[in-house]
């Protein structure tokens, strides 16, 4: 959009209520005065209109701009996060499933040794885990409770 200025402007906007002779005549025949004067007028009669009543506050619409904006950016922020995130959860839930059929056959023959012993009234059962399925269990457990942990912390 290009602006054509005149010099005139300036004067007919700051007579805009008294035009001289002189004025008038040069507000006929240029187009820049004449729409700066018809702009002119158009900017007095909204100036002189009331916003209706129930016209929102324009502090609170400025406020939920700003919030709307900044959780906008919030969220493009926390996107990369919450696909870590996913990929974490579901790496060890696929660890445990994993471990749960490597170790089936383990499992089972310790559930049936912890089942017998405990059958025996009075005795304490003795729990013999190999050292490779501990550690694997321990690991897990550990990172799945600092995922719950996490989880529970990030939804405050
Ligand atoms: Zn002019």
């Amino acid at each position: 959009m290009s602006r054509i200025d005149c010099p005139m402007e300036h004067a007919v906007l700051e007579h805009a209520t008294e035009l001289d002779p002189a004025l008038r005549q040069h507000v006929a025949t240029c187009e820049t005065c004449g729409q700066a004067l018809e702009t002119n007028e158009w900017m007095k009669r909204l100036a002189a209109t009331t916003a209706p009543a129930d016209f929102p506050d324009p502090a609170r619409i400025w406020l939920k701009a700003t919030l709307l904006r900044a959780r906008t950016t919030a969220d493009e922020v926390a996107r990369p996060i919450d696909l870590v995130q996913k990929v974490s959860y579901a790496s060890v839930v696929a660890a445990w499933a994993a471990t749960a059929v490597w170790q089936f056959p383990h499992l089972l023959s310790w559930i049936d040794r912890v089942r017998s012993q405990a059958l025996v009234v009075g005795s304490t059962p003795v729990i013999h885990f190999s050292p490779n399925l501990f550690w694997i269990f321990s690991g897990l457990t550990l990172v799945t409770i600092a995922l719950s942990v996490h989880a529970v912390l990030q939804e405050d």
